[in-house]
């Protein structure tokens, strides 16, 4: 179901769960603002999600209400895995699908990183 994101923060919602070990994540790197796992449905061979520690729904909420410590660190994880993934060679995607027009899926912020192959033009 799209996420609606004037809706407060669900702590039951999938993302959280994982952060707090509770339900399965292959995980690739994390540390005190950002964990980074794989995709259970990947796109491209390499699918993963950065998501931020804290309890933040969509990019307008992050940007709002997190430190600006808790954004340096999203936005410097981002950049972190990327290149602990290889990815920084040939390059890759970001996306960050925001509420319902966004298809957003899951209600915890979240930046999709795809690599691996060529991926074409931007998605419609
Ligand atoms: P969204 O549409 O919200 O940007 O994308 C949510 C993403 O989360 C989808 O690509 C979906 O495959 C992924 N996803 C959903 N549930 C799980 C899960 O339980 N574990 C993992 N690793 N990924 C999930």
């Amino acid at each position: 179901m799209p996420v609606d994101i004037t809706q407060p923060y669900d702590p039951n919602n999938i993302f959280a769960r994982i952060l707090r070990g509770e339900i399965p994540a292959r995980r690739v790197w994390e540390d005190d603002h950002a964990v980074a796992f794989e995709d259970i449905a990947p796109q491209a061979p390499t699918h993963v999600l950065v998501i931020p520690r804290g309890a933040y729904v969509s990019w307008d909420d992050f940007s709002d209400r997190a430190s600006d410590k808790e954004i340096a660190g999203f936005v410097r994880a981002v950049g972190t895995v990327a290149r602990m993934l290889g990815l920084d060679a040939n390059g890759y995607r970001l996306l960050a699908n925001i509420g319902s027009h966004g298809g957003q899926e899951v209600p915890h912020l979240h930046v999709h990183l795809f690599g691996g192959r060529p991926l074409g033009t931007m998605l419609a």
